[in-house]
């Protein structure tokens, strides 16, 4: 974002930033681009809560085509009070019935603790209004997340919630059974 009041001509940028790399690519995107002549529901009534990692290509890992799916992406793929505000749209007013939760192995939030959030604090003089939501075990925190889903009040459709591990290395997903118990070792 730019503060200045100079002309335009001259705020036009000698390099290509990489948005501008971003804006290339959509226009030969949209070059090649139908109207798909969907509405705004998705095909297979799916909802899908990820992690944003960016080794992550969800659509290419589950076969998913465009219009088939909501994505629902964030640091981690918890299930935090926005991501159920989502799902509540995505089921009352798209009609999804069916979650998927996939958390990965290397995630980010494994190396951060709650610190973080105090560390956040004494360095912005303000103490953020969210959690970090920092995990040790994924398993566990991957049964969390559908718990989340599972209870919450909002939702029409809780009886199809499934959870996984997408592993960076090998790109496959291994589900998480929801009534195993917490590792004994965990951290
Ligand atoms: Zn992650």
């Amino acid at each position: 974002m730019t503060t200045s009041a100079h002309p335009a001509a001259e705020a036009v940028p000698t390099a290509s930033t990489v948005t501008d790399r971003l804006v290339e690519a959509n226009e030969r995107y949209a070059s090649d681009f139908t109207d798909p002549g969907m509405d705004a529901r998705p095909v297979l009534r799916v909802a899908v809560v990820a992690c944003m990692d960016a080794r992550l290509d969800l659509h290419a890992a589950l076969g998913l085509e465009l219009g088939d799916c909501h994505t629902i992406r964030n640091a981690g793929g918890v299930v935090t009070d926005d991501v159920i505000r989502s799902l509540t749209i995505s089921q009352r007013a798209l009609k999804t019935r069916s979650v998927v939760l996939i958390h990965h192995t290397g995630c980010g939030l494994e190396s951060l603790t709650e610190e973080f959030r105090h560390e956040l604090e004494m360095e912005v003089g303000q103490r953020p209004a969210w959690a970090v939501e920092a995990f040790r075990d994924v398993d566990q925190d991957v049964r969390q997340s559908m718990q989340r889903v599972r209870t919450s009040p909002f939702l029409l459709h809780t009886d199809d919630v499934r959870g996984f591990v997408f592993d960076v290395t090998t790109g496959l997903l291994r589900e998480i059974d929801p009534s195993d118990a917490p590792s004994a070792d965990q951290a």
